[in-house]
């Protein structure tokens, strides 16, 4: 399998290279030549296997020049760090089909080792990097920089730290995490990591990245301390591939807990930032994963909503601050990949589409291409006050208690039921530990927060639910804050030189 540039006619490169590389340099992002079938017996054979088989499974399709041993080695690497033998549990919210929040299969992505979903991909990408440039000869050093909302940066530091020939510095919009997605962050140990605030929103930091990626003469200068840069944001397609494995594994899990028969048709819903999750479904579903609908859920931050719902996307607009901050986001990169693969490949209209974006801010897609993403996108918006109503429902009909970004997805399902009346069981993407969000869950709740530090939350929360504090989290109060650095964006580039020259 060759990998592709979105946006130019280049030569195919391996997948190796695609993941040392992470953006083409035409500015594209790399997509598999084709994408690989299976048949409904393949999907069938998983069922007995376990998590990290189904990986191997799955990542053996694209990325044919690593060797069956590797990609097994690097599934057990990434996954025994997992607190559950499942890896990916899915927890069933059922029983009445009338009842319009049910069935629902909670596919809980978030038991690694910082309780965000981003740990099923970040764990595996330092490997797949580390086996990359010994498959080029790469003797240079590889600097990953991340631009974070949030989870991303924590799940990055804990995949990179103290991988031999890596480096990892993380950005994050200061002021915009969660204090306990900061602590996460300010506290990782290790000797090839920075942790650097920026003043400024999420895409600040990330169109901060992506200059520095651009830069030639930045370039230039990590050249003579002998650093290349990497991404292991989810443009990177090791990133993406470790996600379309667990929409597999959660389709055998609803197969497993007789939800589904074999070959019966899932709705998936999933809460969407930068497209890259629901990207990962998008693949399974073309992969001949049995998908009828992706449904698209959104924050206040609706560019995604707009976009399925007109054609146009529009990132003039405001940008809010919300309760699920690792989906406030205005420029959804991954969509990229989409119109790629939904135009069968048309570079020069991808490429235009994009050049829009960068200069007036939008574009708008034909009325052929809006017809095919219809027949496979639902979206849908949810608001503060309805996620928060969705988590105490959802507490109080099944006792379950979720995270914010977790209930966008269930509320937006609930949405896309009431309007279309399609039940048929979904596989729901459960994004974060709801103690990655504690104050909002506890409000959801009806539980005051006033006054109680972000840390004592995890205690309250255990006290009025039966769900065990992670033990990453339970360990921050006395975890030394080690990365005390802010910035503007301006100064993003001199951060990176200094920190690679070290
Ligand atoms: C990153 C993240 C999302 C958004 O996923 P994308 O792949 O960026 O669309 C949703 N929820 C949580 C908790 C996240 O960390």
């Amino acid at each position: 399998m060759k990998y592709i540039s979105t946006r130019s006619k280049i030569e195919p490169i391996n997948s190796a290279e695609a993941i040392l590389r992470g953006l083409a340099e035409d500015g594209g992002l790399f997509v598999p030549e084709k994408i690989p079938k299976v048949t409904l017996e393949e999907i069938g054979e998983l069922i007995g296997k376990k998590y990290e088989q189904r990986a191997e499974w799955l990542l053996e399709k694209f990325l044919t020049d690593y060797t069956a041993d590797e990609l097994g080695e690097c599934a057990e690497l990434a996954y025994n760090w997992f607190d559950i033998p499942s890896r990916v549990p899915v927890a069933i919210l059922i029983q009445d089909p009338k009842n319009p929040i049910a069935p629902v299969g909670e596919m809980e992505l978030w038991h690694g080792p910082t309780s965000a979903f981003k740990d099923v991909a970040l764990q595996m990408l330092p490997h797949l990097m580390r086996m990359a440039l010994k498959k080029v000869g790469e003797t240079k050093e590889i600097l990953i920089l991340v631009a974070t909302s949030g989870d991303t940066g924590k799940a990055a530091l804990a995949g990179f730290a103290d991988v031999p020939q890596t480096k990892v510095m993380v950005f994050y919009p200061d002021g915009g995490v969660s204090k306990i997605q900061r602590l996460q962050m300010v506290t990782q140990v290790g000797d090839n990591v920075n942790v650097t605030a920026v003043r400024g929103n999420f895409d600040d930091c990330q169109n901060g990245v992506k200059k520095i990626f651009g830069d030639e003469k930045i370039r230039d200068e990590l050249d003579k301390v002998g650093v290349k840069l990497s991404s292991a944001n989810s443009i990177n397609w090791g990133r993406l591939v470790p996600q379309i494995v667990y929409y597999f594994a959660g389709y055998v899990e609803l197969i497993k807990s007789k939800q589904i028969k074999l070959g019966d048709k899932i709705n998936v819903s999933v809460p969407t930032g930068n497209f890259g999750n629901i990207l990962a479904a998008y693949y399974a579903m073309r992969m001949g994963l049995p998908v009828k609908k992706l449904i698209c859920a959104s924050n206040k931050n609706d560019v995604l909503t707009e976009f399925f719902r007109t054609g146009v996307y529009n990132r003039n607009r405001k940008f809010f601050k919300t309760i699920t901050p690792s989906m406030d986001i205005l420029i959804s990169s991954n969509l990229e990949r989409l119109l790629y693969h939904e135009t069968n490949g048309d570079f020069k209209q991808v490429a235009r589409y994009m050049s829009e974006l960068s200069t007036l801010g939008k574009y708008k897609i034909d009325r052929k291409l809006k017809d095919k993403l219809d027949k496979i996108f639902h979206a849908e918006v949810v608001t503060e006050e309805e996620t928060l109503d969705f988590i105490r429902r959802i507490r109080d009909s099944f006792g379950y208690v979720m995270d914010t970004h977790s209930a966008v997805a269930v509320a937006a399902l609930n949405k896309y039921r009431g309007k279309t009346k399609d039940l048929i069981p979904v596989l729901s993407a459960s994004t974060a530990s709801p103690y990655k969000f504690t104050n909002a869950v506890l409000q959801a709740i009806g539980e005051s927060t006033d006054g109680v530090d972000d840390l004592k939350q995890l205690d309250l929360l255990n006290r009025l639910t039966n769900v065990k504090i992670p033990k990453n989290l339970a360990a921050l109060s006395t975890a030394k804050i080690l990365h005390e650095d802010v910035c503007d964006k301006d100064e993003m580039p001199e951060r990176v030189l200094k920190f690679a020259a070290k």
